[in-house]
């Protein structure tokens, strides 16, 4: 019981998308793998949840050793591109069609325009204002799994030289018919090094992040820009597509382990997101206190289900919904009194 991860409401169609992802696991279509831990290579771990926000069975888990929050058993390589590559994934994920969600980020892009940074309530493109902040000297930008190439907009507006690199064909018509330079495929379909290459919720979908970003170097001049939801304070919201959840410890160790330097980061406070700007360095490892980080996490999760299941008790009592929805409303009034 404990380990039931709270799903979410679904349109009609998602639900067909999802029971049809359900049926072609079953089937065999897509194939599973158990792995160990991509930081510290354990196999000593924790089932934290059982299943994601959609009802798709997958285990999210914690190394025992070093506190990495992870999914196994997961998709293979292989069955994940064809999941990707197939649009089924953003089809589950989304309601709308590819379209519309391009043309709509497309827009609120080519409008946007830089604001006073501060990491509180999230946007789409804080990470502009972000990368603005922390003056740094680039011309060329690569973002690897850019969708339709919508970030992209921003940087090209300032003069960069730009390039998306994405998986799904659709997607790269899509953003060439708006004039972005996209390449499909990923890190091995890169074409050249650039000043700094993006990923923007790109990291938590890597295989072997180490490994990944270790290639991905080889195509960096200067900075890697990262960007993924984070256990900071809370649990993040569970997806399948997911393979990590990276606290700053487990991200940072991940990045230094691949040949790169943290130079400045912020989380945001709306939703634990980390945003994160590494430089190419000397392969100084980062430490953290791997114990320490374990009972955070587990503190985290705890706290999390305990919750949980308290708003299921309220829920299921006469007036539970109003009287949940009142008590959330004081304690966020109490929590924005204190900021
Ligand atoms: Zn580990």
């Amino acid at each position: 019981m404990f380990q039931k991860y709270p799903v979410m409401n679904v349109s009609t169609e998602q639900r067909k998308n999802i029971e049809s992802y359900n049926m072609a696991i079953n089937d065999g279509e897509y194939e599973l793998e158990d792995v160990h831990c991509n930081l510290c290579g354990s196999m000593n771990k924790k089932i934290l949840f059982e299943n994601d926000r959609y009802g798709i069975n997958q285990y999210t888990v914690v190394c025992r050793k070093c506190g990495l929050v992870y999914s196994s058993p997961r998709l293979t390589a292989e069955s994940a591109r064809k999941f990707y590559e197939s649009d089924e994934y953003r089809r589950i994920y989304d309601k709308n069609s590819l379209t519309h969600i391009f043309e709509m980020k497309y827009k609120k892009a080519i409008n946007y325009t830089c604001k006073s940074f501060k990491p509180d309530n999230y946007r789409d493109l804080m990470f502009i204002d972000f990368l603005r902040e922390s003056n740094i000297l680039y011309d060329t930008v690569c973002e690897i799994g850019a969708a339709g190439g919508h970030n992209l907009v921003p940087f090209k507006k300032m003069g960069k030289g730009v390039t998306g690199v994405e998986y799904s064909k659709k997607l790269v018509q899509l953003g060439q018919a708006k004039g972005i330079n996209m390449l499909q495929g990923s890190i091995e379909n890169i074409d050249k090094p650039y000043d700094l290459v993006i990923l923007i919720h790109v990291l938590e979908h890597f295989h072997n992040p180490v490994q990944q970003i270790k290639k991905l170097k080889e195509y960096i001049n200067k900075y890697l820009f990262i960007e993924v939801p984070g256990i900071v304070k809370s649990v993040p919201s569970l997806q399948n597509a997911h393979l990590y959840y990276f606290s700053t410890n487990t991200l940072f160790r991940c990045v230094s382990e691949s040949g790169f330097k943290i130079v400045t980061y912020q989380t945001i406070n709306s939703n634990d997101f980390i945003m994160a700007l590494f430089e190419k360095g000397n392969n100084q490892l980062y430490y953290y206190d791997f114990p320490k980080e374990v009972r955070r996490t587990l503190y985290i999760v705890n706290r999390f289900k305990i919750n949980n299941f308290i708003r299921n008790i309220v829920r299921k009592l006469p007036f539970g919904d109003k009287i949940l929805n009142r008590v959330i409303r004081i304690l966020k009034a109490k929590k924005y009194n204190k900021q």
